[in-house]
């Protein structure tokens, strides 16, 4: 079994259930006491998200890219980072390290290929929503994705940063993403992506019936396969 090197943090809310799924899915696929050989290396989320909302993204990567040579160098295989926007900077880190970095939006957008749909919606941080690290990447699998308007983003976003990445899960936020959900499937989507690692913990896919591509559990799921292979 490979050693997976976890950068977490972003928020921690969502690297307990990479740390969960990576698990049990690891004990799931071998039996009995098996579980995942990896190690965590988790930022002060306070210090990323200050970069962010400043522009220093050169510094935000630094931070990450120093992360991941130290997983590097205590062992790790490979490196996931458990976030969808600091895939912003993920090519400081590969230039930094000599191991593979999983990135989530090609695990992202297999599994989309998986269920043959060509066009999905997208929820997500303002980054993530409004830049193309993420869309882009998607899109070089030739699929279509389409984002909820400027209020919706903006409502969105506010929701991750002030109660997802601090665990506060509200039935307000909830109902509000279902219509998102809903706006997007009327407006053509076959499916929709969870384009940020915390939004699988207010809403999944018992919610509805387009079919929801938790990039969270994709990309752990990713990494137990990468970690057997
Ligand atoms: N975890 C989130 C994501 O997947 C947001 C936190 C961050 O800005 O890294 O994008």
């Amino acid at each position: 079994m490979k050693t997976i090197g976890l950068i977490g943090g972003m928020s921690w809310e969502s690297t307990v259930t990479y740390y969960q799924l990576i698990n049990s899915e690891i004990g799931e696929r071998l039996g009995g006491l098996h579980s995942a050989k990896c190690l965590l290396y988790s930022v002060d989320f306070a210090e990323i998200e200050d970069y962010q909302r400043q522009g220093e993204w050169d510094r935000a990567g630094e931070t990450l890219a120093d992360a991941a040579v130290r997983l590097e160098s205590a062992g790790a295989d490979f490196i996931v980072l458990c976030t969808n926007t600091m895939h912003k900077v993920i090519d400081r880190l590969e230039a930094a390290i000599q191991i593979p970095v999983l990135h989530i939006g090609d695990v992202t957008a297999r599994a989309i290929q998986q269920k043959h749909l060509d066009k999905v919606g997208l929820v997500g941080t303002a980054y993530t929503m409004e830049e193309d690290f993420l869309i882009e990447r998607i899109r070089a699998h030739g699929i279509e994705v389409m984002v909820p308007d400027e209020t919706e983003r903006e409502i969105i976003n506010k929701v991750i940063f002030e109660e997802l990445c601090l665990g506060r899960i509200r039935d307000t936020s909830r109902t509000y993403f279902l219509e998102v959900v809903d706006r997007l499937a009327n407006a053509g989507a076959a499916g929709v992506i969870l384009g940020c690692t915390e939004v699988g913990l207010l809403i999944n896919q018992d919610d509805k019936e387009a079919p929801f591509f938790d990039t969270t559990k994709l990309h752990a799921m990713a990494a137990v396969d990468m970690a057997l292979e």
